[in-house]
């Protein structure tokens, strides 16, 4: 590796040693890495976060976005060590390892080892179970923080909530997955509900978040046994988020409602801030799953929504018959669209909203393996189609939803006819 096994197996990485580590990194591969902050933390801490791939300073057509975050909690701390392992796994393997060489050349990864850093350098005394450190400095919970789909979150937005905002709003994320301690257990959205919903809140893609969930749990050296930690049991390693317990302000269901990235949240030690020289363990326990994962982010169709002259269609609203977002997912910049999808048959529906639907049927495989989703472009035969800009606020979504959906269904009604006739009549 990078540095040598014994200095990694010393001691946690405080604030000055991950910068000195993430900058070393970006040194020795220039070319493969780019690393920047985010933002700042409360106390003035740098969110950093190193990217990683072929081109890792921006965004390039066709090639899906990917991000981990840890330590969101401060005390919650082995994820913030593994990613600094996956970090050094990644760089020293590239074009060494030809999985790794084609995962790089295929995909951009952001890696952020702690989206609070005062939280961890606040846990002066490491404690398995809970301490204060899990707040950022104004004792704010980061992942109750956020902007809820079902119900007012009252919480002011704290500075690294913001920062993370921002950046999901700024890159076209497809999947992630947000790394916590304190169980041993993959959870998948939602994490909330609207009214009296017993036992599981399901999302229009459970399909697929089983299915990521569990690529981690079995890939894991002992998650998918789910034996969870003290009396609790997780069957094959996953939950439902609201299985589990239901909370408010989640960064996975946020993520997933305005990010248009699927999120689960990787529960990985019954400890949370264990002794250091378990580090090494928890990375070998870790490996193959976090490889595994960050694939999946090639499931599915992706492809680029132009008018006649080719030129890109922002805006667009792209999505599979079945299984409507409650924001819709919409288009880039570059009029790109990402579907995370099971393989099977789909009707994919691309929308400019007022004015057109293309529908296409698509056979997708299962193609993780080749570091690419299915290809399906959609090309409108007119020039110069504006789609306006996406107007989903910031208010409980699936409250509104439902509050409206016995007065509206008249209206959705005809608006299905209207999209049919006018497809009818392309
Ligand atoms: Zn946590």
């Amino acid at each position: 590796g990078f540095f040598s096994r014994t200095w990694w197996a010393s001691s946690y990485h405080h604030t000055e040693e991950l910068e000195a580590y993430l900058k070393g990194v970006h040194a020795a591969y220039p070319s493969l890495t780019h690393l920047h902050s985010i933002g700042r933390s409360v106390e003035g801490r740098d969110l950093w976060v190193l990217a990683l791939g072929r081109f890792p300073t921006h965004h390039k057509i066709g090639i899906p976005e990917f991000k981990y975050v840890a330590n969101m909690h401060g005390d919650e701390t082995v994820g913030r060590e593994i990613l600094l392992h996956l970090i050094d796994f990644l760089v020293t393997s590239y074009r060494r390892d030809p999985v790794i060489t084609r995962l790089l050349n295929n995909t951009r990864i952001h890696i952020m080892p702690t989206m609070n850093p005062d939280g961890f350098e606040a846990t002066k005394v490491p404690d398995c179970y809970y301490t204060r450190g899990r707040y950022n400095k104004n004792g704010e919970d980061l992942n109750r923080n956020f902007p809820d789909a079902f119900e007012n979150n009252n919480a002011s937005i704290q500075p690294e909530t913001q920062a993370v905002m921002n950046w999901i709003k700024n890159e076209t994320f497809v999947l992630s997955a947000n790394l916590h301690g304190g169980a041993l257990v993959a959870s998948y959205t939602f994490d909330n509900v609207t009214g009296s919903l017993k036992g599981y809140s399901r999302s229009p893609d459970d399909d697929v978040f089983i299915h990521l969930a569990k690529t981690y749990s079995f890939n894991h050296a002992s998650m998918y046994k789910g034996m969870g930690c003290d009396r609790q049991t997780f069957p094959e390693g996953i939950t439902n988020g609201y299985s589990w317990y239901q909370l408010e302000g989640g960064m996975q269901d946020y993520n997933y409602v305005w990010g248009q990235c699927f999120e689960i949240t990787l529960e990985l030690s019954c400890c949370k801030y264990p002794p250091a020289d378990q580090l090494e363990k928890f990375w070998r326990d870790n490996k193959a799953a976090l490889i595994e994962y960050i694939k999946q982010v090639h499931l599915g169709v992706k492809g680029q929504v132009t008018d006649r002259n080719g030129n890109p269609i922002p805006n667009v609203i792209v999505e599979a018959k079945g299984r409507p977002h409650v924001c819709p997912y919409r288009t880039n910049e570059h009029g790109e669209y990402f579907l995370l999808l099971l393989p099977g048959t789909y009707v994919i529906n691309a929308t400019v909203p007022g004015f057109k639907s293309m529908l296409k049927t698509v056979e997708i495989p299962d193609n993780t393996g080749n570091f690419s989703a299915l290809k399906q472009d959609f090309s409108f035969s007119e020039v110069s189609i504006r789609s306006r800009a996406a107007s989903c606020p910031k208010t409980p979504l699936y409250q509104d939803l439902e509050l409206a959906s016995a007065a509206t269904k008249p209206t959705l009604h005809i608006l299905v006819l209207m999209t049919v006739m006018l497809v009818a009549f392309k």
